[in-house]
């Protein structure tokens, strides 16, 4: 069975090509600039990488030109667009209704469009990718796999913000959590490596993004982003959590807007804001290393705020079996892990330092001291994998 797995921003599409009876990615790439100068980089095992400019007007455009590259002679793998057996959509926000993965027909989609406003960025170009996919291939089933329903099993004491309860009834206002997809899979590939499928699991999703969820039996009990993916820990542009009277008293002493405080927080804050020098975290070490004070700084406080979050998940769950991180800095930054995982050996978390430094990347390892109580792992992710895993099973 063939899968296709599509992800649409705003300005791009990406997809990936996979076969479910060898677990195999048959193709992967990008629709890069979609409605500007576009172009497109094509990847498939075994054959030489492609990239070229491509003129894609809208998302239409830019899923019929990936499609005529899957079956065309020379850089192609399928013979026929008959081959896909269904397409599964990346979609960040479900709402309170998406409680879980769904074939997408016009009910699902008619709910989406109503609650676009609670995901203004990334909910309306999942829209419009997933409509183009459907006019070009509309004999076969659509899945949407949300980012938020993993969350959807959360306790109302973890999703309900205590405000006036009349913001959560008339406008949705509450915690929904993302990367879901990520720490779903990552959490279920630590429960196999536990082999305990009721394991009280901390997942680190370090990215450019970045959230921690808490896992108990399968199930997310709790996760650091909330309304919106800017709560949490700090992120590359993104304030992550702070005291919310922060955000009026700047207006007020800046005479600014909600919408400039907005940009502020999400754009020039996080790992850029505190260093002054970039939102990559590879660019922060290395002033770091230089001794730029401001660069160590914003490493400190990221590695701060993510152990507050795992010490109270670990309340929370009453313990906990294994802490995995994930995503770019979690799978490549060997310092922030071991500054994240120092001195929590009174909490059974213990990594052994020197398999830190050296272990291999890309592949699961298990870097705990042996006389860890709490396994440490590094897990790469596969949210692709893991929407074409839903997909086939709601559509084989
Ligand atoms: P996104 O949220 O955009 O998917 P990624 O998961 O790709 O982001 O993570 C991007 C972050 O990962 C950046 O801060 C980058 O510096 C960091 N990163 C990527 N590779 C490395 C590496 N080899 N060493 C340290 N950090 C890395």
């Amino acid at each position: 069975m063939k899968i296709l797995v599509v992800n649409a921003g705003s300005s791009s599409l990406k997809y990936q090509l996979f076969d479910m009876d060898t677990n195999e990615v048959l193709a992967k790439g990008n629709c890069e600039r979609i409605g500007i100068d576009g172009f497109i980089t094509h990847k498939c095992p075994g054959k030489e990488d492609f990239k070229t400019e491509a003129n894609f007007p809208d998302h239409k455009a830019a899923i019929e030109y990936v499609l005529a590259l899957l079956t065309d002679k020379e850089r192609g793998v399928i013979s026929s667009i008959e081959e896909i057996s269904a397409v599964g959509h990346r979609v960040a926000h479900g709402g309170e209704k998406l409680r879980k993965s769904s074939i997408l027909g016009e009910e699902e989609v008619a709910y989406l469009e109503s609650i676009v406003g609670l995901n203004p960025l990334h909910g309306p170009p999942a829209i419009s990718g997933f409509k183009a996919c459907k006019e070009v291939m509309p004999n076969i089933n659509h899945v949407g796999v949300f980012d938020t329903s993993y969350y959807s099993d959360m306790t109302e004491e973890a999703y309900i913000y205590p405000i006036p309860y009349e913001f959560y009834e008339e406008y949705k206002v509450r915690r929904y959590g993302f990367h879901g997809t990520s720490h779903r899979y990552v959490a279920g590939e630590a429960a196999k490596l536990l082999g305990k499928k009721d394991a009280k699991i901390i997942t680190c999703h370090l990215g450019n993004g970045s959230s921690i969820t808490a896992t108990v039996n399968g199930k997310a009990v709790d996760t650091s982003m909330g309304f919106t993916p800017q709560d949490g820990v700090p992120m590359g542009t993104r304030s992550g959590a702070i005291d919310p009277t922060v955000v009026t008293y700047i207006q007020k002493v800046k005479g600014i807007s909600a919408e400039e405080a907005d940009v502020i927080l999400n754009k020039n804050s996080g790992l850029l804001g505190v260093s002054g020098v970039s939102s990559d975290c590879r660019d922060i070490c290395a002033e770091a290393e230089k001794g730029n004070f401001r660069a160590a700084l914003a490493l400190k406080i990221l590695v701060h705020n993510i152990k507050k979050i795992i010490g109270s998940y670990i309340a929370e769950m009453n313990g906990v079996d294994a802490i995995v991180f994930t995503a770019g800095i979690g799978e490549n930054d060997r310092q922030i892990r071991e500054d994240v995982c120092k001195d929590m050996n009174w909490l059974g978390i213990e990594i052994d330092e020197a398999y830190n430094k050296t272990c291999p990347r890309g592949e699961i390892v298990d870097i705990s001291a042996k006389t860890a109580k709490v396994k440490t792992f590094v897990i790469p992710t596969n949210e692709e994998y893991m929407i074409a895993l839903d997909t086939q099973n709601l559509t084989k």
